[in-house]
């Protein structure tokens, strides 16, 4: 039997200097991968104009490089596959699940109810009830964004580090943005196709984006593209208990350099993930044979 050669992958997003979450989740995404003499693609998650510029890619590959992380191939930039999304898009349109939305942000928030467990707005779905002349007076002063009609359906799935994990998309979801209203194609259509087009068949990364699996699932279902396995890791928060984010700026990589050289650095990751006992500098390479889902913390960690 032809047992699959697992693919994982890197998808920053290159709108600054990597923090130490970031290090987090492309370390253990990396090891876990290779320690399965798996394959490792990069993707640089540049779509959004307004917060990403190509000198960030390069910092994020030097990083990558300088911590001692490796990929295959080229990377890929997702600023250069909008065909590749438009076509997934029409896609979409051709099966009628995609709608014009007219809301401005005040009014989306005055149209959504309860809160997703990601703690952002489920939409109540209005734009889908316009008629068409509505839509036409609509267009005439607004461009829309597109969301896309989820259905009343459970998605099941169980995540390699925080088991079982399901969803009702229309009751803890909600429709969904898949094009802004500038044009720019969101991340969950993008991560699908990307994903499916690069072979990645496992993805490593930070459980605040476990509750976009199963939009991500659903997607790939429509598309008929196949499902990776998935594997949320906790999060790493600052000491006042709020997760890391680029504006912690001592937790930044630039930063970070002249405190701890690149071993060091991994060593402290390496500690928190329960691969070894003390921060002791090592390189990701000596890690490999460390490494198993079962040594994996599944709580948040205070770092
Ligand atoms: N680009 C996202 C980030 O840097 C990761 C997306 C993903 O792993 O699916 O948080």
């Amino acid at each position: 039997m032809r047992v699959n050669r697992v693919v994982g992958r890197f998808a920053p997003s290159p709108s600054g200097r990597m923090h130490l979450g970031n290090l987090w989740s492309c370390l253990l995404a990396w090891l876990a991968a290779r320690s399965a003499s798996g394959g490792m693609v990069l993707r640089l998650e540049d779509l959004d104009p307004d917060r990403c510029r190509p000198e960030y890619c390069d910092q994020v590959m030097r990083d990558l490089e300088w911590l001692g992380l490796d990929w295959d191939g080229q990377p890929v930039y997702q600023s250069r596959r909008t065909e590749r999304y438009k076509q997934a898009f029409q896609r979409l349109e051709q099966q009628g699940v995609i709608y014009p939305c007219f809301c401005t942000r005040a009014e989306r928030l005055a149209a959504s109810a309860p809160h997703r467990s990601d703690g952002t707005a489920i939409y109540d779905g209005r734009c889908a009830r316009l008629s068409q002349w509505e839509r036409v007076e609509l267009s005439k002063t607004r461009r829309p964004a597109w969301r896309v009609r989820v259905p009343e359906q459970e998605i099941a799935f169980t995540d390699l580090l925080q088991g079982g994990f399901r969803e009702v998309l229309a009751r803890d979801c909600g429709d969904f943005i898949l094009r802004r209203s500038d044009g720019v194609y969101a991340y969950q259509l993008a991560v699908v196709v990307d994903d499916a087009d690069m072979g990645v068949t496992q993805v490593v990364r930070g459980s605040d984006l476990l509750s976009s699996t199963p939009r991500q699932m659903w997607l790939q279902d429509r598309l008929s593209l196949p499902h990776p396995a998935y594997g949320h890791l906790p999060l790493l928060l600052a000491r006042d208990g709020r997760r890391l984010a680029k504006r912690d700026r001592d937790r930044e990589l630039g930063q970070l350099q002249r405190e701890y050289t690149a071993r060091s650095l991994v060593g402290l990751l390496a500690c928190a993930a329960n691969l070894i006992d003390r921060p002791e500098p090592i390189t990701p390479r000596e890690l490999l044979p460390l490494f198993s889902w079962e040594k994996l913390p599944r709580e948040d960690i205070t770092i």
